[in-house]
């Protein structure tokens, strides 16, 4: 590092960071089939099938807050995004390596909960677990989690390959996690100010759970299996949709019409949303951790996945030329504009 540069990492934002980190970096293995830009690296397997690879890092007190955030969930937690970027590529996730760094103002009994959650996701999703590494922090907890999965070659889905009029979709609803992080951050303030009140989540259980215990959505690519859909592209809704949007579009080289009026968000979303004085829709657009999944159909497939309960149409792709736009539902068009999370913000 030169005494004379410094680039605020703020500036560049966390995509600028990571494409200058990287660019000088060439692919020279043949076993490499993609490396870095999607949400796993793609590497050759056996004639059939590639194997996956992605790396997720969760940090105390910019990605989790212990006060409220029980360590059993966390766990789970850690594990389930990561699998999330597997499925992302339409893939089967199968091992998992958990590293973490800790600080000893944690007792043994924290760590095994922790380890009980990681269990837990480690049994549902049906993966194990086979490595890791174990260090100690001076700040907070670390925790980093590789995920290895597999996929036929035949059905490795991109984020790179939406093609214009391919209809775009998303699994599940979208801003219950952005708002159950709302309630808890409530909750948290007014413990704080009167530790004698005790935390009042009454009626808020799906969008808590949202926020605590997300599901990567690995269901769906078994849906879309059986269903014989491999979607055109695929991406999992980690920073709200306006940025996942934006990511599709860039690495397909198109542009998009999304209908706010499609969105899917639960009744419960809308409500916490507007007792909070925020739009649903900024709530979808800009919140985050959905961990659902987006992905582009091309327009033949879609009476397979016609009226699918876990399936909403929310738009289509246009040309790169034509940008990218919510139609609200005055029906004017808004554009995108990636916010998304960025992690060297204090939010
Ligand atoms: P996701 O949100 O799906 O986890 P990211 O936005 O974290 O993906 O990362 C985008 C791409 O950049 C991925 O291919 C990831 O592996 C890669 N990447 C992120 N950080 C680094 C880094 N420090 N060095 C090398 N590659 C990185
Ligand atoms: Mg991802």
């Amino acid at each position: 590092m030169s005494e004379e540069r410094r680039t605020d990492l703020e500036s560049l934002g966390e995509f600028g960071t990571i494409d200058l980190l990287t660019k000088n970096f060439l692919i020279t293995r043949e076993s490499t089939a993609f490396g870095i830009g999607d949400d796993a690296a793609v590497l050759e397997r056996n004639e059939e099938q590639y194997t996956l690879v992605s790396t997720d890092m969760l940090v105390e007190g910019v990605h989790f807050n212990l006060m409220y955030v029980p360590f059993k969930h966390l766990g789970y937690k850690a594990v389930a995004v990561n699998l999330s970027d597997i499925a992302a590529m339409n893939g089967t996730p199968e091992q998992i390596t958990v590293s973490i760094a800790v600080s000893n103002r944690f007792p043994l009994e924290a760590l095994e909960d922790l380890y009980a959650g990681i269990r837990l996701a480690c049994q549902h999703y049906k993966v194990d677990l086979v490595g890791g590494d174990t260090t100690s922090s001076k700040s907070g907890l670390v925790i980093s989690v590789t995920a290895i999965g597999v996929v036929d070659k035949s059905k490795v889905v991109y984020r790179s390959g939406a093609a214009a009029n391919d209809l775009l979709v998303v699994s599940g609803d979208l801003g219950a996690a952005y708002m159950g992080l709302q309630v808890l951050e409530r909750e948290k303030s007014v413990f704080e100010s009167n530790p004698s009140i005790q935390p009042d989540l009454d009626g808020k259980d799906y969008i808590v759970q949202r926020q605590l215990k997300p599901e990567a959505r690995v269901d769906i690519i078994t849906y879309l299996k059986e269903l014989e859909v491999i979607p055109t592209s695929m991406i999992d809704i980690s920073d709200g949709l306006a940025s996942e949007v934006m990511h599709i579009c860039k690495a397909s080289n198109k542009g998009a019409m999304i209908y706010n009026a499609k969105l899917p968000v639960d009744s419960l979303t809308s409500t916490t949303a507007i007792d909070f004085n925020l739009d649903p829709t900024t709530c979808v657009l800009n919140g985050g951790e959905d961990y659902e999944l987006l992905f582009t159909i091309s327009q033949n497939d879609f009476d397979r996945i016609k009226g699918n309960p876990h399936m909403t149409v929310i738009g289509y792709m246009t040309d790169a030329s034509e940008g990218i736009y919510l139609v609200d539902t005055n029906d004017s068009l808004i554009p995108i504009k990636a916010q998304g999370w960025n992690h060297f913000q204090n939010k």
